[in-house]
């Protein structure tokens, strides 16, 4: 389910190990938040980089709470997924030498994002992996056309419904996409609505760190406009764009990791009683960044001439369905992969450009697990549960009371919420009684360390009960 890099990449794999696949989208394959992916892909490609250094960068991103195997996969499979891409015709960046262009992003340590076609990396990934997937015999596309609910008895599944009707298959992989768009001030596209967690959830499936959104430091802030919210990548600031505030002056360091430059973001506009600081471009090359330059026009801004309106957006949940390190979710026969999935791998906190490659790191290992899945011949009844997306009163009020700034009394009415997602985000985020990564809880302002490693999971009951994963 879900035709973003994930989708593609899994049902690729999967049928290149020989498995029949029908690879099912919403929407037209690549309209997805992959194809709008500005930044990159991370991986440690620099002779002065290492796969250790790459992790560690993660880890300390992640504030305590990245599970240490996910992300030593995650670093070390990572240089041989971009090769692998380049080699599957993927046209990345390169220096004059031919060599990798590698980019700066904030709380990386070292050059490391591949880019393709400046910042329309996405669009060049996805685009190449449709071409790809048309091409590969044993993929069947279903464009249009919905999940509204697992196959399953709450113990196994054993397909999915979707509004076309119900697909039996012997591995089920969810690629659906992320929750970010559940928050009305988003970067995402307006589907990322964590359809993927709602419905696993419902089927039997555990899912986890659902209290950890990462707001985006740079989305433009135009609040009414149909620009406001469009993402102004961190590739810039790796570039030299700097963060202004009411007086003109730069008050914080734009390379560090996401949440402490949105945080320092937020004080900023309380401090000034200003809507959003800015972001300076004027020293940046337009035609490297081609595609943020023509949005800030379109949206009646001259980059060139004065900076950039920008605040926080909501643009990546790290939570999701829990799974393994080769996708496997809790509900036999379900697996999830990108950013649905919760390996564990973000942390409270994603480091930029690490989801790009998590999507194929994992991909090829849930492809693997996946097209060798055992198969059934019991019988699993329909379900008659059906999904319901969330209304605009439901972004809004997530985006008021679970957004980087929280406490109890802006959570609690959440829980009444008729979104499920809606529900069990302000489960968890009440349970979580401490600010860590992208939020901050009035309540409870400090980072308690006896939380360190503790991952909130929500099993079918809806109770949330405390794990630590190896
Ligand atoms: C503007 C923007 C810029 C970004 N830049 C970067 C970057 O530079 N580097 C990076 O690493 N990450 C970046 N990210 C994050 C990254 O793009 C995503 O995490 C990643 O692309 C997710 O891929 P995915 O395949 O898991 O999901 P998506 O690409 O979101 O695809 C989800 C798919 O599932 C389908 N779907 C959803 N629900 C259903 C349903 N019920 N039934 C059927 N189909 C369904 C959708 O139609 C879609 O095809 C960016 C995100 C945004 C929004």
């Amino acid at each position: 389910m879900g035709g973003g890099a994930a989708g593609l990449y899994v049902a690729l794999r999967a049928a290149e190990q020989g498995a029949a696949v029908a690879l099912i989208s919403r929407k037209p394959l690549a309209e997805s938040a992959s194809y709008w992916a500005q930044g990159g892909l991370a991986a440690a490609l620099a002779p002065d980089d290492s796969p250790a250094r790459h992790a560690d960068d993660t880890l300390n991103a992640g504030r305590g709470l990245c599970r240490a195997e996910a992300v030593e996969t995650l670093a070390r499979e990572a240089p041989a997924a971009v090769e692998e891409l380049r080699e599957r015709g993927v046209r990345f960046d390169t220096e004059p030498d031919g060599s990798l262009g590698l980019a700066l992003e904030g709380g990386h340590s070292a050059r490391r994002i591949v880019h393709a076609g400046g910042a329309r990396t996405g669009r060049a990934i996805t685009g190449r992996l449709t071409e790809l997937v048309a091409a590969q015999s044993r993929i069947t596309v279903l464009e249009e056309t919905s999940a509204v609910a697992l196959w399953s008895d709450g113990s196994r599944c054993a397909g999915v419904v979707t509004d076309a009707g119900p697909i039996g298959a012997r591995a089920t992989v969810f690629a659906t996409g992320g929750g970010a768009a559940l928050w009305r001030r988003t970067t995402n596209p307006w589907g990322a609505i964590g359809a993927g967690a709602v419905l696993a959830h419902a089927a039997g499936a555990d899912l986890a760190d659902l209290e950890f959104c990462q707001f985006h430091p740079t989305a433009l802030a135009l609040p009414g406009s149909e620009y406001d919210g469009t993402l102004l990548t961190e590739a810039l600031r790796g570039e030299g764009a700097e963060l202004l505030d009411a007086s003109g002056r730069r008050f914080t360091d734009e390379l560090a990791p996401r949440d402490q430059v949105a945080e320092a973001i937020l004080d900023r506009i309380e401090a000034d009683r200003a809507a959003h600081v800015r972001l300076d471009l004027r020293s940046l090359a337009a035609e490297r960044f081609p595609n943020v330059f023509a949005a800030c026009r379109a949206a009646g801004l001259d980059p060139h001439r004065e900076p950039v309106p920008v605040a926080p957006a909501a643009h990546y949940l790290m939570g999701g369905i829990v799974c393994d390190l080769d996708g496997r979710a809790s509900l036999s026969g379900l697996f999830a992969v990108g950013e649905c999935a919760c390996s564990g791998v973000h942390g409270a906190n994603r480091l930029a450009s690490n989801s790009l490659t998590e999507c194929f790191v994992f991909g090829a290992r849930a492809a693997i697990a996946a097209a060798s899945a055992p198969s059934s011949d019991a019988p699993v009844r329909l379900p008659k549960w059906r999904f319901d997306p969330p209304t605009a009163a439901t972004r809004e009020a997530v985006w008021r009371r679970a957004g980087p700034r929280r406490e109890a009394a802006t959570l609690e009415p959440l829980l009444d919420d008729p979104y499920p997602l809606a529900r069990l985000v302000a489960r968890v985020a009440l349970d979580r009684r401490e600010s860590r990564g992208p939020h901050r809880r009035a309540d409870h302002p400090r980072r308690d360390s006896a939380l360190d490693g503790v991952h909130m999971v929500i099993g079918p009951n809806a109770q949330a009960r405390r794990e630590r994963w190896s």
